[in-house]
């Protein structure tokens, strides 16, 4: 297939030919970063490697997709987040001392157990606000020595505020920053461990969050939380994630905020307006026989997390959150972990949130000055405003998510036989209006066409050939706001 202008445009019966002749021939990556596509090699053509999806692929069935733009209340909401309460809270949570796992729990002053009551009280004071509809609870229970980094019996406790929802208290979404903090030594509980950025500034963000939502009444439930036992071995999630599965909570979303505090690396570099988010592509607790699904017919880029991810692109990438997000396709950093793992071992999907450019002279070290160097993890190092814009990508995010209907369910491609069609169902998914069908060639990134279902048909075929591209599913409502997307698996019954 070439790209020879002559060529009448593709008709409705020529579009599958097309797209099977494209996508076996080249090879290509589809280049969707931005100033990708324009590039040549200088000799005239375009260069094979940066082909322009809008020549070689259809452009269609149905319109582009585009991001949602945040609506007034959303707007208000990333108005009210007060840098100067993030600072203040992050500076609080410093001012413990240490906060390590294992330090005193009784100490009124210093240790986690005086940082948790903080936590607690403060976020109880913000649930004030709510009419009785946001809850702050302390999530304890006793962790045994594990051989490893609890060397005695422990009591972990997550400090978590819960905003009910309107109409479907059970779909659950999830914002975490873990409390706990550290120095070079992980056994080291004495020593001063500030943890402004690893993680005071994940904290901030979900007591700042917890502050701004409490007036509101999302349909579906937010979770601002404060974790323990996270640099000891992810404990305070893992006992969350437990906790949700066994009350048969139907968890849509949890995100992490972890070191979201500085914008400048070790090497000096700075970038204010970017925001990492680390999101798997082969899901951690996939089955076997949804591994021998993958192996078929792919789907190694669609997993929850991913779908996830695409989701905060569309919806907190833009001018009113300020920031830039940089999905990263891994579950998480080299030689790294983080609480988001807790959540993904219990199929629930889950993405991390951090900063650009680490800068690893202020995490996990002493505070010491060595040879010219200052070591670390000091307010001083912190970035209030970056911090900021983090907690309304996660405003943006949270809210995208609580007022529209939820992902669809139960959705399947039909595969009881060989066709060039596509056809899917799914249930009806609560307050949905009705519901889209996304697409995208299966080099891109990101959904780039949208298809609407007729009326609330929970089925539809596509004119389309299921081999060649990636299909969705997402619930809209009658506002327009839309669900993530679910993706397909196949049935022949
Ligand atoms: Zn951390």
């Amino acid at each position: 297939m070439t790209d020879d202008t002559s060529e009448p445009r593709p008709t409705h019966a020529s579009r599958r030919a097309l797209i099977s002749g494209t996508a076996a021939g080249t090879g290509a990556v589809l280049a969707s970063a931005p100033g990708a596509a324009a590039a040549g090699d200088g000799s005239g053509h375009r260069s094979r490697s940066v082909l322009d999806a809008d020549e070689h692929w259809p452009d269609g069935p149905g319109r582009r997709n585009r991001p949602q733009s945040p609506d007034a209340e959303l707007r208000a909401i990333m108005r009210a987040v007060d840098r100067r309460r993030i600072e203040a809270n992050v500076r609080k949570l410093v001012s413990f001392g240490t906060r390590h796992t294992l330090s005193s729990q009784t100490d009124p002053e210093r240790g986690i157990g005086a940082a948790r009551d903080w936590i607690y009280d403060t976020m109880s004071r913000y649930a004030q606000a709510s009419g009785g509809r946001m809850t702050v609870e302390k999530q304890s229970y006793v962790q045994q020595p594990d051989g490893a980094r609890i060397p005695t019996p422990t009591t972990i406790t997550n400090v978590i505020a819960t905003l009910v929802g309107s109409e479907e208290p059970n779909r659950v979404y999830v914002i975490s920053g873990h409390y706990d903090s550290r120095v070079t030594d992980i056994m080291n509980f004495t020593d001063y461990a500030p943890g402004a950025n690893d993680d005071a500034s994940g904290v901030a963000v979900s007591m700042e969050l917890a502050r701004v939502f409490a007036t509101y009444r999302p349909r579906a439930t937010l979770v601002f939380a404060a974790v323990a036992g996270e640099e000891q071995g992810l404990y305070g999630a893992d006992h969350m994630a437990q906790t949700y599965q066994d009350q048969g909570v139907d968890v849509q979303g949890m995100f992490t905020n972890d070191i979201v505090g500085s914008s400048t690396g070790d090497d000096g570099t700075r970038d204010a307006h970017s925001l990492r988010l680390f999101a798997e592509g082969v899901p951690t607790a996939e089955t076997d026989e949804e591994a021998a699904v993958r192996r078929s017919v792919g789907g190694e880029n669609d997993s929850p997390a991913r779908q996830l991810a695409r989701f905060v692109t569309e919806v907190a990438d833009n001018r009113s959150t300020g920031m830039r997000i940089r999905v990263i396709y891994r579950r998480d950093r080299y030689l790294r972990g983080g609480d988001h793992i807790a959540f993904l071992e219990r199929r629930f999907p889950a993405a991390r949130f951090t900063e650009p450019n680490e800068n690893y002279a202020h995490q996990h070290q002493d505070v010491r000055f060595e040879d010219g160097i200052q070591y670390g993890d000091l307010p001083r190092f912190c970035d209030f405003g970056f911090i900021t814009r983090v907690a309304r990508v996660n405003a943006a995010t949270l809210w995208s998510l609580a007022t529209a209907p939820g992902t669809p369910k139960g959705l399947t491609v039909d595969t009881s036989q060989l066709d060039n069609n596509t056809a899917l169902a799914w249930e009806a998914v609560p307050g949905a209006a009705g519901y889209e069908v996304v697409w995208r060639p299966t080099p891109q990134d990101d959904w780039t066409h949208v298809i609407r279902v007729r009326g609330t048909r929970t089925s539809t075929t596509i004119d389309l050939s299921k081999d060649n591209v990636f299909f969705g599913v997402r619930s809209v409502d009658a506002r327009g706001r839309r669900s993530p997307a679910a993706f397909p698996v196949p049935a022949s019954g």
